[in-house]
Protein backbone atom coordinates (compact mmCIF):
# COMPACT_ATOMS: atom_id res chain seq x y z
CA UNK A 1 0.00 0.00 0.00
CA UNK A 2 1.90 3.34 -0.74
CA UNK A 3 1.13 5.92 2.02
CA UNK A 4 1.40 2.99 4.79
CA UNK A 5 4.57 3.73 6.66
CA UNK A 6 5.21 -0.28 7.72
CA UNK A 7 5.13 -1.17 4.18
CA UNK A 8 7.51 1.95 3.26
CA UNK A 9 9.21 0.58 5.92
CA UNK A 10 9.48 -2.62 5.22
CA UNK A 11 10.37 -1.66 1.25
CA UNK A 12 13.63 -0.19 2.92
CA UNK A 13 12.58 3.41 2.18
CA UNK A 14 13.79 4.87 5.15
CA UNK A 15 16.79 2.99 5.18
CA UNK A 16 15.81 1.22 8.38
CA UNK A 17 18.39 -0.89 10.09
CA UNK A 18 16.37 -4.38 10.14
CA UNK A 19 17.73 -6.57 12.94
CA UNK A 20 16.32 -9.37 10.85
CA UNK A 21 14.90 -9.79 7.27
CA UNK A 22 13.45 -12.98 5.35
CA UNK A 23 11.46 -13.00 2.47
CA UNK A 24 7.87 -12.54 4.49
CA UNK A 25 9.05 -10.24 7.15
CA UNK A 26 11.18 -7.73 9.28
CA UNK A 27 11.96 -6.67 12.30
CA UNK A 28 12.66 -3.44 13.79
CA UNK A 29 12.92 -1.73 16.69
CA UNK A 30 10.14 0.71 17.89
CA UNK A 31 10.50 4.07 16.98
CA UNK A 32 8.48 5.08 20.72
CA UNK A 33 9.90 2.42 22.60
CA UNK A 34 7.51 1.33 25.85
CA UNK A 35 10.47 -1.04 27.44
CA UNK A 36 14.16 -1.28 27.43
CA UNK A 37 13.67 -3.52 24.09
CA UNK A 38 10.70 -3.29 22.44
CA UNK A 39 10.95 -4.65 18.33
CA UNK A 40 8.31 -5.14 15.97
CA UNK A 41 7.84 -8.21 13.84
CA UNK A 42 5.80 -6.56 10.48
CA UNK A 43 5.26 -8.68 7.27
CA UNK A 44 6.24 -7.59 4.08
CA UNK A 45 2.93 -8.24 2.43
CA UNK A 46 0.38 -5.23 3.93
CA UNK A 47 -2.88 -6.29 5.75
CA UNK A 48 -4.84 -4.16 7.83
CA UNK A 49 -4.92 -6.14 11.20
CA UNK A 50 -5.25 -9.58 11.96
CA UNK A 51 -8.54 -9.74 10.75
CA UNK A 52 -8.06 -9.23 7.00
CA UNK A 53 -4.80 -11.97 7.20
CA UNK A 54 -5.97 -14.93 5.38
CA UNK A 55 -2.79 -16.81 5.26
CA UNK A 56 -2.90 -18.20 9.01
CA UNK A 57 0.28 -20.03 7.54
CA UNK A 58 2.10 -16.56 7.43
CA UNK A 59 1.35 -16.27 11.14
CA UNK A 60 3.42 -19.16 12.03
CA UNK A 61 6.18 -17.79 9.79
CA UNK A 62 5.52 -14.30 11.94
CA UNK A 63 5.73 -15.83 15.56
CA UNK A 64 8.74 -17.58 14.74
CA UNK A 65 9.88 -14.07 13.84
CA UNK A 66 9.13 -13.15 17.56
CA UNK A 67 11.53 -16.22 18.31
CA UNK A 68 14.38 -15.35 15.95
CA UNK A 69 14.42 -11.87 17.45
CA UNK A 70 14.20 -12.34 21.03
CA UNK A 71 17.17 -14.78 20.52
CA UNK A 72 19.14 -12.30 18.26
CA UNK A 73 18.38 -9.69 20.71
CA UNK A 74 19.27 -12.25 23.74
CA UNK A 75 16.12 -11.82 25.60
CA UNK A 76 15.31 -14.33 28.33
CA UNK A 77 11.80 -13.38 29.36
CA UNK A 78 9.54 -11.14 26.61
CA UNK A 79 5.62 -10.09 25.72
CA UNK A 80 4.40 -10.71 22.16
CA UNK A 81 1.15 -8.14 21.57
CA UNK A 82 -1.17 -7.40 18.68
CA UNK A 83 -3.32 -4.82 19.10
CA UNK A 84 -6.66 -5.35 16.56
CA UNK A 85 -9.02 -2.56 16.15
CA UNK A 86 -8.66 1.35 17.08
CA UNK A 87 -10.27 0.74 20.47
CA UNK A 88 -7.89 -2.05 21.41
CA UNK A 89 -5.07 0.37 20.69
CA UNK A 90 -3.90 -0.10 17.55
CA UNK A 91 -2.57 3.04 15.43
CA UNK A 92 -0.42 1.57 12.56
CA UNK A 93 -2.62 -0.55 10.10
CA UNK A 94 -0.43 -2.87 9.09
CA UNK A 95 -0.46 -5.73 10.64
CA UNK A 96 2.38 -6.15 13.49
CA UNK A 97 3.19 -8.33 16.70
CA UNK A 98 5.16 -6.39 19.27
CA UNK A 99 8.20 -8.46 21.28
CA UNK A 100 8.39 -6.33 24.26
CA UNK A 101 11.05 -7.08 27.64
CA UNK A 102 12.38 -4.65 30.39
CA UNK A 103 10.75 -2.52 32.37
CA UNK A 104 7.51 -3.23 30.12
CA UNK A 105 5.00 -0.13 30.70
CA UNK A 106 2.56 -1.50 28.03
CA UNK A 107 1.50 -1.16 24.27
P1 LIG B 1 0.07 -0.17 17.42
O1 LIG B 1 -0.44 0.83 18.42
O2 LIG B 1 -0.50 0.07 16.04
O3 LIG B 1 -0.10 -1.60 17.87
O4 LIG B 1 1.64 0.04 17.36
C1 LIG B 1 2.26 0.87 16.44
C2 LIG B 1 3.67 1.04 16.92
O5 LIG B 1 4.44 1.53 15.84
C3 LIG B 1 3.82 2.05 18.08
O6 LIG B 1 4.45 1.41 19.18
C4 LIG B 1 4.68 3.16 17.48
O7 LIG B 1 5.60 3.69 18.40
C5 LIG B 1 5.37 2.46 16.31
N1 LIG B 1 5.67 3.34 15.18
C6 LIG B 1 4.84 4.24 14.59
N2 LIG B 1 5.44 4.83 13.54
C7 LIG B 1 6.69 4.30 13.49
C8 LIG B 1 7.79 4.53 12.61
O8 LIG B 1 7.77 5.36 11.70
N3 LIG B 1 8.92 3.80 12.83
C9 LIG B 1 8.99 2.87 13.84
N4 LIG B 1 10.16 2.22 13.97
N5 LIG B 1 7.98 2.64 14.68
C10 LIG B 1 6.84 3.34 14.50
ZN1 LIG C 1 1.30 -1.58 4.87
Amino acid sequence: MTDCIFCKIANGEFNTPFIIETDDYVVFRDINPKADTHVLVVPKQHYESLTELEDESLLGKLLGGVKKAAKELGLKSYKTVINTGKEAGQEVFHLHIHVLSGNIKGV
